[in-house]
């Protein structure tokens, strides 16, 4: 579904992101680990284009995402073929980023009904439904100060996955909320896994990558350094990066 080839972001004479090539196929759930800096955000904000990239490409669905072929050479798509393929992916951030006056069920339905042309109706039956499975249901008409932390990262979930993407990016859904909010976020995480879901997930939660992960990549200096399913990758790691990372994160 999601193919990176090369794919290069400088930051200044720093590169993020130091040519990454990295494929998820459909329904595959990917974990994206390694230390602060090393380029895991950029990662993911490369693959929903709120970052432009300096070299390499990245398909979605066989599409070259941002650019054109032009003369024999690549131009940047126009901001609208930009936005059309941005709304085939979602992304969920570690500050849940709800819309703070509009209602829990509002913020779930507006981008199906405004970006994807969805009739209000339908879209609020779904939203009902997403809203159920998140535990939220009696929530609905509540505003996102009234939830809990936890609580709002779930209406988040709920809103990235009710426009049906191809893939949804998540950066640190759990880091922003107190320990005992973590596990319900968690377990609807794994409930949209377990369902054929294609998702990228950056995460410190060890335990989600080695139960969830089909594959987990370990990232540092803005290198792939290693990566495969979790149970290879978390007993036998090759390099001595990764060995002291788990270490730490255990
Ligand atoms: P963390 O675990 O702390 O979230 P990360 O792996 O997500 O870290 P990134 O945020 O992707 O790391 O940052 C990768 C590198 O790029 C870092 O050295 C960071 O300082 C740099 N960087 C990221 N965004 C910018 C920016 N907007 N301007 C300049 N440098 C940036
Ligand atoms: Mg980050």
């Amino acid at each position: 579904a999601l193919r990176l080839r090369g794919v290069r972001k400088n930051f200044g004479e720093h590169a993020a992101l130091d040519g990454v090539s990295l494929d998820v196929q459909e329904g595959e759930v990917v974990v994206v680990i390694g230390p602060s800096g090393s380029g895991k955000s950029t990662l993911i904000r490369c693959v929903h284009q709120l970052d432009t990239i300096d070299a390499g490409a990245i398909y979605l669905d066989g599409e070259l995402l941002g650019y054109e072929q032009h003369r024999g050479g690549l131009r940047a798509l126009g901001a609208r073929r930009v936005a059309a393929q941005r709304s085939r992916m979602s992304m969920v951030f570690q500050q849940f980023n709800l819309i703070p006056h509009f209602t829990v069920l509002r913020n779930i339905t507006e981008a199906p009904v405004r970006v994807h042309g969805r009739p209000r109706a339908e879209a609020e039956a779904e939203g009902m439904e997403l809203l159920e499975r998140v535990g939220l249901a009696d929530r609905a008409h509540h505003y996102p100060r009234q939830l809990s932390g936890g609580q709002q990262q779930r209406v988040a979930i709920a809103r990235a996955v009710a426009t049906k993407p191809r893939i949804t990016l998540f950066d640190e859904p759990t880091s922003a909320l107190d320990p005992e909010l973590v596990d319900d976020v968690l377990a609807v995480m794994r409930g949209l896994a377990e369902e054929g879901m294609t998702m990228i997930v950056v995460t410190h939660e060890m335990a989600f990558a080695r139960e969830v992960a089909d594959r987990c990549v370990f990232m540092e200096s803005g290198r792939i350094v290693e990566s495969g399913p979790p149970a290879e990758l978390f007993t036998t790691p090759s390099s001595p990066r990764l060995r002291s990372f788990l270490a730490r994160h255990h």
